[in-house]
């Protein structure tokens, strides 16, 4: 068998070759490696619908990649495309990330295997809805064992149905609300789940041109600012990602492929109107603020830029045009979109590669501040909000009555204001994102044989996880 080096492998054995790759710089006994790797369970479901009075058999799995904390976490997809390969290498993947990112979760993801466009509202509901039934009866859906969220083709309006579901088979939950996240807010939802994962991309990249070194390992210099960004995918997570860089950072964002071609400005592209174009219009072409070129997505990934964002599907970067990728840096915002023997020729040309384990941890990171929302049955800020203002206003007050002078205008909404959710919601992501990179940064000095930022936040991982295999043994 390969080894996948110089051929391409499933998708579950890519991400398990780059966490042997991690293995080999660490000593750790093989039993627990095999322990961490292994898949604890996989549930496939097959269920009927009635579809335009026709009945239709779907497919759907819900994989478990590990317990070691519960509940386990991750999203679900429904894509055209999904399979059991793909949904064991995607909780894997949760059960890294959160591990790298210190959310307490184990890993899971689920999916069916069907295209979302082809159904109305009312026939997504019944599919969500009868999914749901299937999860629950079978154990695999809990707000303390087994937690979904949305992933791609899924959203806000999925998991109310999730939740509804699941509180009509257990009306005596009183945290029915914690068995999905990324609910809507009037829901139990909490502010800034929706664009927490491409905010989270932004907290990754602003730390990251923090460090010098860093940067100019990369082959740049200087901050953000005026950096050139290329994103491939117009979904939540590329357009949150490339709005905010864009609008906060001074990135130029030069070009955007959505899956049918790619948006090229070089002078930068308005996000914002580009997003509200496609909403309008269902596509790029047309859009008169760039030019847009029909087929050719995957170019994108090879256009000359500081900055790649693959913020669409996996193994998108692969033997097959990695030689043509000539980013200084690549931000994997989607979930496995460099496959593994494309990696290790990145790496071993030094393209610096910031992880999906880590880059994109930003949705199941606000997950995990919904959940805690949903126990704790009260929004965060809610007792202190109004509190913090009037303390701040005493130190104005103080502080004028001190001085004789009044304190400017441009400081006394910073002094007297309280943080709201969402403000808080951005302040623990942010802290969380820039925790994880200095712990990747330091694994990554600490041993020569640990070359990328991937084998230093897998790294991470294992050992967090290892110790809680360590420390309480198996049972
Ligand atoms: N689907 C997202 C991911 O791949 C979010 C998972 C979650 O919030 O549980 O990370």
């Amino acid at each position: 068998m390969s080894n996948g080096q110089n051929q391409e492998i499933s998708f579950r054995e890519s991400v398990d070759r780059m966490v042997d790759r991690a293995l080999e710089a660490i000593d750790l006994s093989a039993d627990i490696a095999a322990a961490i790797k292994s898949c604890n369970a996989v549930l496939q479901v097959k269920f009927p619908v009635k579809i335009k009075g026709k009945i239709e058999v779907i497919s759907g799995w819900r994989a478990v990649h590990s317990t070691h904390r519960l509940p386990a976490k991750g999203g679900i997809r429904y894509a055209p495309c999904v399979n059991q390969d793909e949904m064991e290498a995607l909780a894997a993947l949760m059960t890294y990330k959160c591990s790298i990112v210190d959310v307490p979760f184990g890993g899971s993801k689920g999916g069916l295997l069907i295209d979302p466009r082809k159904y109305d509202r009312d026939e997504m509901e019944l599919i969500t809805r009868r999914f749901t039934l299937e999860l629950v009866r079978k154990g695999f859906l809990n707000p303390a064992t087994n937690v979904p969220a949305p992933d791609m083709g899924t959203g806000q309006r999925e998991m109310a149905w999730m939740a509804d579901t699941y509180k009509h088979l257990n009306p005596d939950d009183i945290n029915y609300t914690a068995c999905v996240t990324g609910k809507p807010v009037e829901h139990g939802g909490i502010q800034g789940r929706t664009e927490a994962t491409g905010r989270g991309v932004q907290y990754a990249l602003q730390e990251f041109f923090r460090h010098d070194d860093a940067v100019k390992e990369a082959g740049l210099e200087g901050g953000l600012g005026g950096k050139r960004v290329v994103v491939q995918g117009f979904g939540n997570v590329g357009y949150h990602a490339s709005k905010f860089l864009f609008e906060e950072d001074g990135c130029k964002v030069i070009a955007i492929a959505d899956s049918k071609g790619v948006l090229v400005n070089e002078d930068g592209l308005a996000i914002e109107e580009v997003y509200r174009y496609k909403v309008e219009h269902k596509t790029l072409s047309g859009f008169s603020g760039g030019r847009y070129e029909e087929g050719s997505t995957a170019r994108a990934l090879e256009m000359d830029c500081d900055i790649l964002i693959p913020a669409a599907l996996e193994g998108q970067i692969n033997l097959a045009n990695v030689d043509r990728v000539v980013a200084k840096i690549i931000v994997e915002a989607a979930n496995g979109p460099i496959t593994f023997a494309a990696d290790e020729k990145l790496s071993e040309r030094g393209t610096i590669v910031i992880p999906d384990a880590y880059a994109n941890a930003g949705g199941v990171i606000v997950s995990y501040f919904e959940w805690i929302r949903n126990l704790s049955h009260i929004r965060f800020g809610r007792m202190q909000r109004r509190y913090d203002e009037i303390r701040g206003q005493n130190q104005i007050d103080a502080l004028e009555d001190v001085t004789g002078k009044r304190v400017p205008d441009r400081f006394r909404k910073k002094i007297n204001g309280g943080a709201s959710e969402l403000d808080l919601v951005r302040s623990g992501l942010d802290d969380s994102m820039r925790q994880a990179f200095q712990e990747m940064r330091a694994t990554r000095e600490s041993n020569k044989k640990i070359t990328s930022y991937r084998m230093a936040a897998y790294v991470n991982a294992i050992r967090k996880i290892a110790r809680s295999y360590l420390d309480i043994g198996v049972y």
